[in-house]
């Protein structure tokens, strides 16, 4: 068995599951053989619940079982600037990981996450031809203050298992908007008014995929994909780690 500087690290700084929070060991038993762990406790991963089945054809949204619609009911009404989204988890299976993710410090689930795009994904995503992966930009002020933007850390891990390139930087957050739960559909687009610039005058990418954590309307993804499309880009796709399911 080859012993990598990771699993001794993980002697001294324990990983986290994230699902339940608790410490992964670096060796689990399975099937009376001893195996190195994986990033979740395997009890565990039986608890989320990936997008699979019917899902709408423009945000991925999983629609009912028994559905015969292509569109969910909000992009029946709406119209999106993105191409087509993609989610990997149903969001309330993985709620309180993405809030220990987002909001106390956990950005080792990133992995995880991942992992598990790439298993749910990996392939679709691929085909897409995708140029440049952009995750969605913070308000610089309100990233120092938390130390780190979820929506990078998680694009970050995603290009790294996908081989896709990333670019943080091509879009900045120009404005501080105010968050979003308050706001209602109408309220959310003109809060985004001119709230991203794109850093360079001529987009050279065709294919831009935008990363973000959850995916509710999807109004700060459409305010950036209609950016990237008046700077030339052709389609503009959006992956999120999680998304509601149609009421
Ligand atoms: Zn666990
Ligand atoms: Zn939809």
């Amino acid at each position: 068995m080859e012993i990598r500087a990771s699993d001794v690290l993980s002697l001294i700084y324990p990983r986290r599951c994230p699902i339940c929070d608790d410490v992964v060991g670096p060796v689990e038993i399975r099937g009376g053989r001893i195996r190195i762990s994986g990033p979740a406790h395997r009890k565990c991963m039986k608890k989320v619940q990936l997008v699979r089945g019917a899902t709408c054809f423009k945000c991925g949204k999983p629609l009912a079982d028994d559905s015969t619609e292509e569109y969910c009911e909000d992009c029946k009404h709406t119209h999106h600037y993105f191409t087509r989204g993609f989610s990997v988890f149903k969001y309330r299976s993985i709620s309180g990981s993405i809030y220990r993710f987002k909001y106390l410090g956990r950005q080792e689930y990133a992995l995880f996450y991942a992992l598990a795009t790439r298993h749910l994904l990996g392939k679709k995503l691929f085909s897409l031809g995708i140029d440049a992966v952009v995750p969605v930009p913070m308000y610089p002020a309100k990233e120092r203050k938390r130390g780190y933007n979820q929506a990078r850390v998680f694009a970050e891990k995603v290009c790294k298992e996908l081989g896709l390139s990333f670019y943080p930087d091509l879009i900045r957050r120009v404005r501080d908007t105010r968050p979003m739960k308050e706001l209602d559909a109408h309220e959310r687009r003109i809060n985004l008014k001119k709230a991203f610039i794109i850093s360079e005058n001529d987009v050279k990418f065709k294919c831009i995929l935008i990363i973000d954590d959850i995916y509710t309307t999807g109004s700060t993804i459409d305010e950036i994909a209609h950016e990237f499309l008046m700077a030339g880009a052709e389609r503009v796709y959006c992956l999120t780690l999680a998304i509601g399911q149609t009421t």
